[in-house]
């Protein structure tokens, strides 16, 4: 009788120990996920203009075009739902993508998804724009190179109806 109660406590504590093992467990795994979600790699930076984005996007400059660099290079965050307007680059740009998931779309074609390591190679003169989805931020850092004192020409905006094709 005395062993069979030892045993029925041994298993209750063993029992309790378990389910404190596990919230401990979950505990970190959100611990990491939070962190994850909350570190980026750059600070976001300063709001750009909805002259030429639409929705709320961020650059923070990490490098000015100097005598040795013929580019631009920029850590741009996008909010769900913000995107480029449609522009071109006389030099063309490259993008990596440093967070979360968006598109890159080239007028006349299909969006390309884009995600968290991607590399994206934009060719000259090629009319296109880049940004988050719907519902999910995108941070990507772009390297713009330059053609005389330009690296962009802004066109219209991607309209919410072209936007919302794409999230299809
Ligand atoms: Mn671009």
């Amino acid at each position: 009788m005395e062993i069979k109660t030892t045993i029925k406590a041994t298993a209750f504590v063993m029992l309790i120990a378990g389910a404190i093992a596990a919230t401990s467990c979950n505990n970190n795994k959100n611990q990491n996920k939070m962190n994850e979600n909350n570190t980026s790699l750059f600070p976001k930076g300063e709001k750009l203009s909805n002259d030429w984005f639409s929705g709320n996007a961020f650059l923070q400059t990490l490098l000015a075009r100097d005598k040795n660099n013929d580019f631009a290079l920029g850590s741009v965050t996008f909010e769900a739902g913000a995107r480029t307007h449609w522009h071109t680059h006389p030099k063309g740009q490259v993008l990596i993508i440093t967070e979360g998931e968006g598109f890159y779309q080239e007028k006349g074609k299909p969006a390309q998804r884009i995600k968290k390591g991607d590399v994206v190679n934009i060719p000259e003169n090629v009319e296109h724009w880049h940004g988050a989805t719907a519902n999910t931020k995108m941070v990507h850092i772009a390297l713009t190179n330059y053609e005389g004192e330009q690296n962009v020409t802004w066109l219209k905006p991607v309209t919410d109806e072209e936007f919302s094709e794409v999230n299809k």
